[in-house]
């Protein structure tokens, strides 16, 4: 089969030729239609999130057809936990000690077949195609587990406006919230996908919010939104860092802290958030802003998001066509 294979971090995925790989008596063969481009995938890339496995298939948001069940599935970042350490005791799953990932211990999406432990395989309904259902499996999925905490706060501000904010912002104005957008100054395509999508407000994530905000969630990876999203929380509200990897978070003063501020990162995601998030979505109908790559362009794809070049979400189509 083929498949876009990383060799070396810090250099591009390899066109390859490996064979299909073999499901071990607990693991389903799934043959993939599309796979999603995640932020998480340039930094394994890129080496700012180190994997111990090389070489690799990156690739997390995976739809593809069942080999076994001949159904439509998904398969996203949490491959697998142990079952038996104290967080998967607690039902905190997405903080197990020994779990595994998906395109970072394992092979992932960006290949024409791909293995899954048959218990992190999601089924999926046909209300959204498999192109518009990739994105939902990571950027959609975590940015939910990112969105509940937010809990009842009305006012909240999103800082970057990509894959995952854009699905986010949908559901929370389904669900009443007003939404204050924060893009990079020069991201014009951004700051109208946010407006077009009923952000009350877009601005410079540089510029103070015009009110103060109940909550925010940082998508982006700079540490430096930090301390501009606390200074924007009002008291007792709650800053999230949304993304796996984030740039070093410079000194700030206690002052923005104070007041009962609170600062909390989001760690993968339990299999409850993705069920929840795939039951929630049949009743807001989201709109999907897509950019599509052939598998053997993936490099572009990657580094388009690395260089800020894309509006939405990417997704590398594999056997399904447009
Ligand atoms: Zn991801
Ligand atoms: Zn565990």
């Amino acid at each position: 089969m083929k498949a876009m294979v990383l060799e070396e971090i810090g250099k591009p995925l390899q066109m390859k030729d490996v064979p299909i790989p073999n499901p071990k008596e607990d693991e389903h063969l799934i043959r993939v239609l599309a796979c999603g481009v995640c932020r998480t995938d340039q930094h394994i890339i890129d080496g700012e999130i180190v994997t111990k496995k090389l070489p690799l298939i990156p690739g997390h948001q995976i739809v593809g057809i069942d080999e076994t069940t001949k159904k439509l599935v998904g398969v996203a970042w949490l491959a697998k936990t142990c079952g038996s350490c104290a967080y998967c005791i607690e039902e905190q799953e997405n903080l197990c000690d020994h779990a595994l990932f998906t395109g970072y211990d394992l092979n992932g999406g960006y290949a024409e077949y791909v293995v899954a432990h048959k218990d992190f395989i999601y089924p999926l309904s046909d209300s959204y195609s498999p192109i518009e259902t990739a994105p939902l499996l990571c950027s959609g999925m975590l940015g939910y587990r990112a969105y509940k905490m937010l809990g009842e706060a009305k006012r909240v501000g999103f800082y970057g406006f990509g894959a995952a904010a854009h699905i986010l912002i949908q559901i929370a104005k389904a669900q009443g919230k007003e939404v204050f957008v924060f893009t990079r100054q020069d991201d014009v395509e951004a700051a109208s996908l946010a407006k077009n999508l009923g952000a009350t407000w877009v601005g410079s994530s540089l510029e103070g919010s015009p009110t103060p905000l109940d909550a925010a969630i940082i998508f982006a990876s700079d540490g430096k939104l930090v301390p501009q999203a606390l200074k924007n929380v009002k008291k007792g509200g709650v800053v999230i860092c949304a993304g796996i990897h984030m740039s070093d978070i410079p000194s700030f003063p206690y002052e923005i802290l104070w007041g009962e501020r609170t600062l909390k990162s989001v760690a993968n995601l339990k299999r409850q958030d993705a069920e929840e998030f795939l039951a929630l979505i049949e009743h807001i109908p989201l709109k999907l802003q897509i950019t599509t790559y052939a598998l053997e362009d993936t490099n572009k794809a990657i580094s388009d998001l690395r260089d800020g070049h894309l509006t939405g979400a990417a997704v590398i189509l594999i056997n399904a066509k447009e």
